[in-house]
C-alpha cells in the first residue's frame, strides 16, 4: 500500500471521526483507517470502507427508530435460522437479508414486517390491538369497547393492592360487573372467561406481558408485579372513578383475597360453563353490594 499523496508506504492504524452523508443527513461515525506516517493523510482498505458504509447505515437506521444490522441478525439467529431460511420466511429474496444485515436501510414497511414476524412483543402487540379492535360491544363486553387506556390505569390503581394477576383480575372483575350494575356499562370493555382461578379478563397473560414489555409493571416475584408508572386518574369520569374507589377499598385490607374468595361464588361465574365469556347480565345478581 502506498500514500496516494506522498508515495510513503508506512501506515498506522488510527481511531478517525467520519462524517459521512446518508439520505441527505449527515453521520458521526468512529472507526479505525489508516494514517500516513509521512503525510498524515488518511487511507481506508475495502474492509474499512464496507465498515463505514455499514455504521453509517447502522447510525441512521438507529436515529430513525428502525431495526440495526445487529439487531435484524439477533432475530434471525434467534429463530435459528440461516439468511437464505430467513427470506423464504419473510417472503422476501436472500439478497434483501443480505444488504439489511449490512448496509442497506429497510423502509418503515420492511421493519415492521420483520418485527412481526421475529419478534414476539411486537408480534403479541399487533395481535392484541387487532384482537381488540375487532370484539364488538356487546352484553359480553359490557356494551363497551375494550379501552386498553382505561384498563392499564385500573390495573395500574388495583396493582397497589393486589399484587398478583391472580387477585387483580378478580378485582378487574368486580370494576366491570359493579360499573355495569350501577351505570349500564363496563369500565374497560374487557371480556371476562371462566378459569379454574375465577373470573379473568380474556387474553389477560397477553396483557400482562404486553404491560411489562411497556414498562407499566414490573415483576418483583414469580407471580408478583407493581406499578413502573403513576396511575392517572384524569381518564376516569367521576362515576368509573367512584367504581374503582368502593373495589379498591375492598382490596386494600386483605390485597384482594375476600373479593377473590367471593368471584368463585358469583352466580356469573357459576352459572357460565368452563372457559367461556360471562355475560354481564348476571350483575344484576352480584353478591357484592
Ligand atoms: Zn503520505
Amino acid at each position: 500500500m502506498k500514500c496516494l499523496r506522498c508515495n510513503n508506504t508506512e501506515f498506522s492504524t488510527k481511531k478517525i471521526r467520519f462524517t459521512p452523508e446518508l439520505k441527505s443527513e449527515t453521520l458521526e461515525v468512529l472507526l479505525p483507517a489508516y494514517v500516513c506516517n509521512e503525510c498524515g493523510e488518511t487511507l481506508m482498505d475495502s474492509k474499512q470502507m464496507n465498515a463505514l458504509r455499514k455504521a453509517a447505515a447502522d447510525e441512521y437506521k438507529s436515529n430513525h427508530g428502525l431495526l440495526t444490522s445487529q439487531e435484524i441478525v439477533a432475530l434471525r439467529e434467534n429463530l435459528g435460522m440461516s439468511q437464505a431460511e430467513f427470506a423464504r420466511y419473510l417472503k422476501v429474496g436472500e439478497a434483501s437479508i443480505k444488504r439489511w444485515e449490512t448496509y442497506y436501510i429497510q423502509d418503515e414497511g420492511q421493519d415492521e414486517h420483520i418485527r412481526l414476524k421475529s419478534d414476539e412483543a411486537s408480534a403479541e402487540s399487533n395481535a392484541l390491538d387487532i384482537h381488540w379492535k375487532n370484539s364488538p360491544e356487546d352484553i359480553y363486553s359490557g356494551n363497551r369497547k375494550f379501552n386498553y387506556e382505561v384498563f392499564k390505569n385500573v390495573v395500574l390503581s388495583l396493582v397497589k393492592h393486589c399484587k398478583s394477576p391472580l387477585f387483580i383480575n378478580k378485582a378487574l372483575f368486580y370494576v366491570d360487573f359493579l360499573h355495569f350494575r350501577n351505570h349500564g356499562k363496563s369500565l374497560t370493555g374487557s371480556r371476562y372467561i371462566t378459569l379454574e382461578y375465577g373470573p379473568c379478563p380474556d387474553q389477560f397473560q397477553s396483557i400482562f406481558r404486553y404491560l411489562e414489555s411497556q414498562e407499566i409493571l414490573k415483576r418483583t416475584g414469580k407471580y408478583d408485579f407493581a406499578a413502573k408508572v403513576k396511575a392517572d386518574n384524569s381518564v376516569f369520569d367521576d362515576q368509573e372513578l367512584e367504581t374503582l374507589n368502593t373495589v379498591i377499598d375492598l382490596a386494600k385490607k386483605d390485597g384482594g383475597r375476600k373479593l377473590y374468595d367471593l368471584s368463585h361464588k358469583e352466580i356469573a361465574f357459576e352459572k357460565t360453563p368452563f372457559a367461556c365469556t360471562i355475560s354481564y347480565k348476571h350483575s344484576k345478581d352480584l353478591k357484592l353490594k
